[in-house]
């Protein structure tokens, strides 16, 4: 299965990172290694606009 389209965002410091989601965060997944959140949004149990990487 394909990834449903997101917007991939890749904060350059912790603050931007808290911004982002501040404003963001409804839509929004945080991703460390990706190997649960991925296989998720390919089920479509997870459908975030925004995959925010830490
Ligand atoms: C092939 C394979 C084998 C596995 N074997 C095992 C096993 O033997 N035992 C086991 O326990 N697990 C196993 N797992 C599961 C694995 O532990 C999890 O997939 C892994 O811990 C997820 O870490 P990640 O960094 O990839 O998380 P991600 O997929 O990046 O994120 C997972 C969830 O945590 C959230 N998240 C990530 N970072 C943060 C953060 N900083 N703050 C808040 N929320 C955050 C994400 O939004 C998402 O909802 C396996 C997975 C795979 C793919």
């Amino acid at each position: 299965m394909r990834l449903p389209d997101f917007e991939y965002v890749e904060p350059d410091s912790i603050q931007k990172a808290v911004l982002f989601l501040k404003e963001h965060g409804e839509e929004s997944k945080i991703t460390a290694g990706g190997t649960d959140l991925f296989p998720s949004m390919k089920k479509r149990i997870s459908r975030p606009s925004y995959v925010v990487s830490l």
